[in-house]
């Protein structure tokens, strides 16, 4: 069952229906819409009108044709539940300036295999449906299809993103794939966004990231929220020197609730030694938020916080040091932090002793919280993200897919087609 050949009226009609809905224009026509209706499928085959001059695509001017190049065809949006195709042999010119090019086609951009309208489309679904996998269920979509148009839109968002000043950055690392590899990531974080992803956690990579912003901007920038990891310190003193580097406070809480861990675990191994099993199963109440707790936690969070064990000192210590981020005065800050500081070296905690050491080290990029309250975790809601993005592609067969869809998501780019 084939074509409306027979039915010339109907076969016209769709062809000018077509020719409408394309939007193309004269030299292209729609020479013939075919109907597979066994594979519920659509084809409308667009020609050149013969003799028509072509303009270059990159002077613009008139030019007799040279050839035309194979046949191409281009998904489209589906018809009813139709799924529908162009065909159209594309004609190249030849230009006395530029030589021998192949025109650009109203319903496609250059090496897409999709129509705009599909890709705009497909860019919407992408972007609202909960996971990959149902979008390209949804879209009837390959995987290597999704990634096409992925791709594409993340080149084309990055080539059309300016920058207006950015104030505020943040340089972080996530794992990626199996074993020990890390991205880092740049956000700009008043504007929540993911600037751009790079492989491995060097000092080399976060230059690369730094890279990547115009000069004008890196050098504007007044601070950058970072953990306390030597390779993104020294790029950022490298790429953007008058930046103040603010020691996230999440990361800060994430050593010393480290460190309390360490201190739970060698007390709970001694007290199990000796028969007593006070501490086991309490890993969680050292590091949630009392606040959260349910009553019967808080009881027993109580009982454990007054116990005098070593690991109730360690988490005191903890708790007090977050009140360093409430301070207003820098020199008060710095004497609380000497008391502070003075407590922990005399706790005999090793564990707790070491980062004390660590933070004593970087005091002043832990100061400049004060001066400029950012954190990464002012981009949580891109945390969320990111993990979901890791979560559903289990897998990523190269670094390159899982940054395109990072920034895709997250790079609140400008990603459709024109
Ligand atoms: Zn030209």
């Amino acid at each position: 069952m084939r074509h409306a050949g027979g039915m010339n009226a109907l076969g016209n009609e769709l062809q000018r229906h077509y020719g409408l809905l394309l939007g193309i224009e004269s030299p292209w026509q729609v020479k013939d819409v075919k109907l597979e209706l066994a594979e519920k499928r659509v084809e409308i085959e667009l020609v050149w009108t013969t003799g028509a001059k072509g303009s270059c695509p990159v002077c613009g001017s008139a030019c007799a044709l040279y050839d035309f190049a194979p046949e191409r065809t281009w998904r489209h949006l589906d018809t009813m539940q139709f799924q529908t195709v162009i065909r159209a042999r594309v004609p190249r010119i030849e230009c006395a300036t530029d030589g021998v090019k192949t025109v650009s086609v109203p319903w496609a951009e250059p090496h897409g295999r999709f129509s705009r309208l599909f890709e705009r489309f497909a860019i919407d679904v992408l972007l609202c449906a909960r996971s990959l996998t149902q979008a390209a269920n949804l879209l009837g979509l390959s995987w290597d299809e999704v990634d096409h148009i992925v791709r594409r839109a993340v080149a084309r968002g990055l080539s059309r993103r300016e920058f207006a000043t950015l104030l505020h950055l943040g340089i972080d690392e996530k794992s990626f794939g199996a074993g020990q590899s890390y991205i880092s990531l740049l956000t700009d974080l008043e504007a929540g966004r993911v600037l751009e992803v790079v492989e491995g956690r060097t000092q080399a990579a976060a230059e690369a990231l730094w890279d990547t912003l115009p000069e004008k901007q890196r050098l504007e920038v007044e601070a950058v929220a970072l953990d306390m990891w030597e390779p993104f310190m020294n790029a950022t003193k490298v790429k953007a020197p008058q930046a103040a580097l603010v020691h996230d406070k999440f990361h800060v809480a994430a050593h010393l609730n480290d460190a309390v861990d360490q201190v739970r675990r060698a007390e709970h191994k001694e007290l199990m030694a000796a028969g007593d099993e006070t501490l086991k199963g309490s890993r969680q109440l050292w590091l949630y938020n009392p606040m959260n707790f349910t009553p019967e936690q808080a009881a027993e969070f109580r009982a454990l916080r007054d116990s005098g064990l070593k690991v109730a000192r360690a988490w005191a210590a903890k708790e007090l040091f977050s009140r360093l981020w409430n301070y207003r005065y820098e020199g008060a800050a710095r004497r609380f932090f000497r008391e502070w500081y003075g407590w922990v070296s005399r706790s005999q905690l090793k564990p707790l002793i070491k980062v004390a050491k660590m933070l004593k080290r970087h005091l002043e990029n832990i100061l400049t919280y004060l001066r400029h309250p950012i954190t990464n975790a002012m981009t949580e809601g891109l945390n969320s993200k990111i993990q979901l993005i890791k979560y559903n592609a289990r897998g990523f067969r190269s670094f390159e897919n899982f940054r395109n869809r990072i920034l895709f998501f997250c790079g609140k780019l400008n990603l459709y087609p024109l």
